[in-house]
C-alpha cells in the first residue's frame, strides 16, 4: 500500500496567476516528486471536477483538517472569502503564503489600505491574521515570497514538509535555505561588479547591471543565480536587472535606473560603507583587466 500522501488546498485572491504559472513551470523532477507526495485536494484551475467550489464549502462545513494551505493573491478585508481564508488556515498544519501578494498584499495592495497578505501588509507584521497567528503545528505563515516566486523554492518548502524536515524561517518568515543568500550570489556578472565595469545597453552578457541599470541583486534575499530558472537562466543572466521582487518594499519606482547623489549610488550593498566605496572605486577602474572592458563575442551589434 502506497504512504498517504500530504493534503494540500491551494486558494487564490487578487492574483494574475503567476504564481500558478511558475509552479505549472517547476522542473520535471521536482513536479514528479511533488504529485507523488500531495495530493492536491483543490486548485481553482487544476480541478476538472464540475464543482471544485462545493470541495471547499465541504471542508469549511465539516471542519476537516488540512495539511498544507497556500494562498496565492492579495487578501482584500471587505471580501467574504477573507473569512473562509481565515478558517482554512486555522483547520490546516501549514499555510504557505506563495508569491509577494499572499506574502504581504503588494500591487493589489498600493493603493487600497484594506488589501493585505497573509501575516503582512507591505513591510509591517500583521496581515488577514495577525502578527501572531501559528498554525495548528505552531508553525507561522511561511512566505515564499517574488513575484513570482521560482517554483524550486515552493515545491521544496512542501516537500520538507511532507518530510518532517521543517525549513529554518528567517525574520520575515521565509526560508533561509533560498532567501539567506542574495541574488547576487551566482551572478555571472561578479567579476565586472567587482572592478565597476558597468554594462552599457541592456541584453548584453558583459558588464555588472548595479551602476547603471538599478540591478538590486546584492541587497535582495534570493537564490535566483543559485537556483536557476527553468534549469537554465536568471534575470541578470538575460542582461536585465534584478528588481529585488523577493523584498518586502517592492515593488519601487523607476525600477531600470540606479539613483546617484554625488557621483555615488544613493544605496550600496549592505556592509558596504560610503568611504570604502570611494576609495575602491578610483583604484578598482585604473587597474580593470581589459579582459573586462572587451565585449565577450566579436558579434555583429
Ligand atoms: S548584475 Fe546585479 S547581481 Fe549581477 S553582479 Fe551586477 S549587481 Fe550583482
Amino acid at each position: 500500500m502506497s504512504a498517504r500522501k500530504q493534503t494540500l488546498v491551494w486558494l487564490q485572491g487578487l492574483t494574475c496567476c503567476g504564481n500558478t504559472q511558475s509552479f505549472l513551470c517547476a522542473e520535471d523532477h521536482l513536479m514528479d516528486e511533488f504529485l507523488d507526495k500531495v495530493e492536491i485536494l483543490y486548485h481553482p484551475l487544476l480541478n476538472d471536477e464540475e464543482d471544485p467550489e462545493y470541495i471547499i464549502s465541504d471542508i469549511l462545513k465539516t471542519n476537516k483538517k488540512i495539511g498544507v494551505f497556500v494562498l496565492e493573491g492579495a487578501v482584500n478585508l471587505n471580501d467574504k472569502l477573507a473569512d473562509d481564508i481565515k478558517k482554512l488556515c486555522i483547520l490546516s498544519d501549514y499555510v504557505i503564503a506563495l508569491g509577494n501578494c499572499a506574502v504581504h498584499g503588494n500591487i493589489p495592495a498600493l493603493k487600497d489600505t484594506n488589501v493585505v497578505g497573509l501575516q503582512y501588509r507591505r513591510t509591517t507584521k500583521g496581515g488577514l491574521l495577525g502578527a501572531d497567528f501559528k498554525t495548528r503545528s505552531g508553525y507561522p505563515v511561511i512566505n515564499i515570497s517574488g513575484c513570482p516566486a521560482h517554483p524550486e523554492w515552493f515545491i521544496s518548502t512542501v516537500l520538507s514538509i511532507v518530510s518532517g524536515k521543517l525549513p529554518a524561517l528567517d525574520k520575515f518568515g521565509r526560508p533561509k535555505e533560498f532567501y539567506a543568500y542574495s541574488s547576487h550570489d551566482g551572478c555571472i556578472r561578479n567579476q565586472y561588479y567587482e572592478w565597476r565595469v558597468e554594462a552599457e545597453v541592456l541584453g548584453r552578457k558583459e558588464g555588472c547591471l548595479f551602476y547603471r541599470f538599478g540591478c538590486r541583486g546584492p541587497m535582495t534575499g534570493a537564490s535566483c543565480n543559485r537556483k536557476l530558472w527553468n534549469g537554465i537562466s536568471s534575470k541578470q543572466r538575460s542582461g536585465q536587472p534584478c528588481f529585488g521582487c523577493t523584498e518586502f518594499d517592492f515593488p519601487r519606482e523607476n525600477m531600470w535606473r540606479t539613483k546617484y547623489n554625488m557621483g555615488v549610488p544613493a544605496e550600496l550593498p549592505p556592509g558596504v560603507s560610503l568611504r570604502g566605496y570611494i576609495m575602491a572605486s578610483g583604484i578598482l577602474k585604473t587597474f580593470t583587466p581589459n579582459r573586462l572592458k572587451k565585449r565577450l563575442f566579436d558579434e555583429a551589434e
